[in-house]
């Protein structure tokens, strides 16, 4: 039995409904304890009411806050190759063709992808996994997408469902064979979607257990919506569930489509319209927001109180990926996403907690700090929500629990200062 003694202030959220459509259901005890048992929360309340015996196994929280643990439900965190040349052409004012014509872009990415072998690709998320737990993550979504062949993108599943079983944060796979048309299939774009669909690449893909999410970067300069359709029926036909880049660059209707074949999330939304609002809500599609992109690319966010108010439950992640995020921290993104989409501090730990959880089908589960729910917990070294999220770009965190082990701590000295 693991007991936490001494939070200066315990968030709860009170409602089971996941994904929570604002923060009615968020409460707040100061003063509080939590008890842990076979990795659930078996028991919480004021500190004063605590009947600590003598073989728990005690952690003082120090004064700290404590909030569910973060769910980075929407990542690239399997790459290979870093693209700093990229950065710096978009800092010189480059266009995009500029920058692809000069060897930057996706492509980058797949080249070096397509070079590293499964162990050179996990040897290089590992460490980024590790500094993703220091700042509160415990559950990541990492998707393919730079292999785009079928050795390709089936060892980069197999490498991130491998980082499940090698670290303490939760993997969760996502197949997104249609990120981009490959060079080789440039002119031969139906040819493309064919083994994106075969039994050769989405079948092993779903024989292995690699993904429970099929995704698709609908865009005019990536897929269109019909190709889109059809990559994401035929995943669900398989049994993996739909979810797209939606609404990024351009509106073509991808939130609508989100809609119509039942995605669970929808990520990015920049350019999301009325139309694609009301038609992601009425089909309980969640609104994925990544605003460490829109931030890292310099570009507007994407209207995140318009959706909040509109009552379309929105979720929190970092798209980290070598080009257009390269931000691991999820607490960062929330900072921004305080600082430049006005979500409140409560509204953006909704959203990377128990929303990001719904984003990625484990809202029964993750998320939330309620009895019953898995002990994934996150001590900060500060007193309360608010003062986390005003310290931009601090790692105020100073103990992670997963599954009721403490898998991260730092004894409150000076992590990240
Ligand atoms: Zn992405």
């Amino acid at each position: 039995m693991l007991l936490i003694r001494n939070i200066g202030e315990l968030i709860l959220f009170e409602t089971e409904a996941a994904p929570m459509l604002n923060t009615a259901g968020l409460r707040r005890i100061t003063d509080a304890y939590v008890t842990i048992e076979d990795g659930r929360i078996v028991a919480l309340g004021a500190d004063a009411d605590c009947v600590a015996l003598e073989w728990f196994d005690v952690v003082d929280a120090g004064g700290g806050c404590v909030v569910p643990g973060l769910v980075d439900f929407h990542t690239h965190t399997v790459f290979a190759g870093t693209r700093e040349h990229e950065f710096v052409m978009r800092i010189e004012g480059r266009s995009y063709a500029e920058v692809a014509e000069a060897g930057g872009g996706i492509r980058t990415t797949v080249k070096s992808v397509r070079e590293a072998s499964e162990d050179e690709l996990v040897a290089l998320a590992l460490p980024r996994l590790a500094r993703m737990l220091s700042y509160g993550v415990t559950t990541v979504e990492i998707k393919s997408g730079y292999g785009l062949s079928v050795d390709g993108e089936l060892k980069m599943l197999r490498a991130a469902k491998r980082l499940g079983e090698l670290q303490p944060i939760e993997i969760v796979g996502t197949y997104l064979a249609a990120h981009t048309v490959p060079a080789e299939f440039s002119d031969r774009r139906e040819a493309y979607l064919d083994l994106v669909c075969s039994d050769e690449l989405m079948g092993t893909v779903v024989d292995e257990g690699l993904a429970e999410f099929c995704d698709v970067f609908t865009e005019r300069t990536a897929f269109s919506i019909d190709e889109s359709r059809r990559v994401l029926l035929a995943g669900k036909e398989r049994g993996l569930i739909p979810r797209l880049h939606a609404d990024q660059i351009t509106q073509i209707g991808a939130s609508r489509l989100a809609a119509e074949v039942g995605a669970m999330s929808a990520d990015h939304l920049e350019t999301i319209d009325d139309g694609g609002i009301e038609a992601m809500k009425a089909a309980g599609v969640v609104g994925g927001l990544l605003p460490g992109c829109s931030w890292y690319l310099g570009v507007e966010q994407a209207p995140a109180r318009k959706m909040i108010d509109a009552g379309l439950p929105v979720a929190l992640a970092t798209d980290f990926n070598p080009g257009s995020s390269v931000v691991e921290s999820l607490p960062l993104c929330m900072n921004i996403a305080c600082t430049q989409m006005k979500m409140t501090p409560a509204e953006c730990l909704i959203g990377a907690t128990a929303n990001a959880a719904a984003a990625i089908n484990r809202g029964g589960r993750l998320g939330a700090i309620r009895e019953g729910m898995q002990a994934d917990l996150v001590i900060l070294d500060v007193p309360n929500l608010e003062r986390w999220m005003y310290e931009a770009g601090r790692n105020c965190v100073r103990t992670v629990i997963k599954n009721g082990v403490v898998v991260h701590d730092c004894d409150g000295t000076g992590i990240g200062d």
